[in-house]
């Protein structure tokens, strides 16, 4: 290692008029940025280590502390920015790929931003959701092509395994071991108490979690940890896992320091042992190999949980869908290229992969134009940070929206993006048992349920407003969204008219 050539990237402003020496910041600090001066009352803070995590500022009693960003930059230009100079003295002092967790921050285009949303005004009258009634719920999966009844009336076509929820929101995949076991036991508590799924991620499941079965669709991931026949039995669903939106094209690795106790065990894998998952699966190199998988899960489970499969939001997503739908798969999850992560080389996070939006946009068109799209239920993910953005999500032809980010957000993550260090100060991205104390299962639920009920309501809001009382019946309905400063050939992959139109 040589001489790093870098100023910290935040300063630590203690105003020593307020601070009274408590120490709260010196414990609470996993990166030891804080410390008692020797043989002294007076504490002192070391920048270098500082990531911003907001934690010694929230809990300072006496409101002492602010963090800034740095304002020394280097010297910089429009070409060679601050940041890219970093990286580039950071690389040339570890030799090393560059870590990143969370999503791309690039100032790329969010095309949620550009999209707005209809209202009713003087025919078809909006709809008051406090006084009438509006169905958030959802039933994920394929759709009979016709329904059959029988003499009784009753319905006699045998339908598909299917995945009710609520609302249109799911908890995304996160594994045990890149988060903590209270940050899962939180998702698990809340997704039941809304009626909505969590998703193990590919990091097994718990044996505390088997309970909440009914609520937990499981991931079959390229490194197979912790799937054997009761991981798949105690799910509501199934996810094959191909990608993800932070690192399209590559695996997973979590290193040996974070497989260790419960996590070695819920995975399969030797305590200190890295999980490494490859980048492809190892038997599955065409869309007929995907068929097999698809319907050896099904076998395995008596074909009573529907399958889903993961893929990252890429250049030729319509047709890799299309090839999905035909694979017998009944769900298919496209995450987009903003998506979250607890760790991916930073190139990679910040250069592969398209906008959701406009996978969504085409993905749901190709299926209509080849007349599948019965055939499978889509849900996409990928910085989906609002009710909005889920309303938009569906009218561009969505069935439900996975959060990942804004789940961490409700149980305190301040997006200081170092979750790959381990040393999470809010107890969720890591497994140090004195951090992961720090989160509270019982206030972390019902912080989500708060977030997913708010949400609820603001989707109902939403579409009263447009007139419309059902999320089944604002499905793909583009005529209900307008773009703003886009170009035509961006509305017309997005299939939706200009406002003013
Ligand atoms: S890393 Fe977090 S807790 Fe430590 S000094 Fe910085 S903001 Fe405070
Ligand atoms: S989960 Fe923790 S480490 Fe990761 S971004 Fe949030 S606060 Fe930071």
């Amino acid at each position: 290692m040589g001489v790093e050539y870098l100023t910290p990237e935040y300063e630590v402003l203690r105003n020593e008029n307020r601070c009274i020496a408590c120490g709260v910041c010196v414990r609470q600090c996993a990166n030891e940025v804080h410390a008692f001066l020797e043989n002294t009352e007076k504490i002192l803070s070391d920048d270098a280590k500082c990531v911003n995590c907001q934690r010694c500022v929230s809990l300072c009693p006496t409101h002492a502390l602010k963090i800034v960003k740095n304002d020394c930059r280097l010297r910089e230009n429009a070409n060679w920015d601050n940041d890219t100079i970093r990286e580039v003295y950071k690389q040339a002092n570890s030799g090393g790929v560059l870590l990143s967790s969370m999503g791309n921050p690039k100032p790329l285009p969010v095309y949620w931003d550009r999209i707005l949303i209809n209202a009713s005004q003087v025919t078809n009258p909006p709809i008051d959701p406090l006084r009438e009634p509006m169905e958030t719920r959802v039933f994920l999966g394929k759709r009979p092509q016709k329904a059959e009844r029988g003499a009784d009336g009753k319905l006699c076509c045998k339908l598909p395994p299917m995945l009710e929820l609520s609302m249109p929101v799911m908890f995304s995949a996160m594994s045990y071991g890149s988060i903590s076991y209270n940050a899962h036991a939180s998702l698990a508590r809340a997704a039941e108490a809304l009626g909505i799924c969590y998703n193990t991620g590919e990091g097994g499941l718990h044996e505390d979690f088997y309970v909440y079965g009914r609520n937990t669709i499981v991931q079959v991931a390229s490194g197979r940890f912790g799937v054997h026949e009761n991981y798949l039995e105690a799910a509501k669903a199934i996810e094959i896992k191909m990608g993800q939106g932070a690192k399209p094209g590559i695996g997973g690795h979590l290193p040996g320091s974070k497989i260790v106790g419960d996590v070695s065990r819920t995975r399969m894998i030797p305590e200190g042992t890295d999980a490494i998952s490859p980048a492809p699966h190892h038997d599955i190199y065409s869309i007929e190999d995907l068929r097999q998988l698809v319907y050896s899960l099904k076998e395995a489970t008596d074909y009573r949980k529907p399958v889903i499969v993961k893929v990252a939001a890429v250049h030729n997503i319509a047709a890799i869908a299309s090839g999905i739908a035909r694979s017998g798969a009944d769900i298919i999850a496209i995450d987009g290229f903003r998506g979250g992560t607890g760790a991916a080389p930073t190139r990679i996070r910040d250069n592969v992969g398209i906008p959701i939006e406009l996978a969504l946009a085409a993905v749901d068109q190709r299926l209509r134009d080849e007349g599948i799209r019965g055939d499978v239920s889509l849900i996409v993910g990928g910085s989906v940070r609002s009710a909005a953005d889920v309303v938009k999500a569906v009218a561009l032809g969505a069935d439900a929206c996975y959060i990942a980010t804004a789940a961490l957000l409700a149980l305190g993550c301040h997006l200081c993006r170092t979750c790959q260090t381990g040393r999470c100060n809010w107890g969720i991205a890591t497994q140090n048992p004195e951090l992961v104390k720090r989160l509270n299962p019982e206030v972390g639920s019902e912080r989500l349920i708060n977030l997913m009920n708010a949400w609820r309501h603001e989707i109902k809001e939403l579409m009263g407003g447009m007139g419309i009382n059902s999320v089944e019946a604002l499905r793909g309905n583009r005529l209900m969204l307008r773009g703003v400063g886009l170009t035509e050939k961006e509305l017309q992959i997005l299939g939706i008219a200009h406002a003013g139109e």
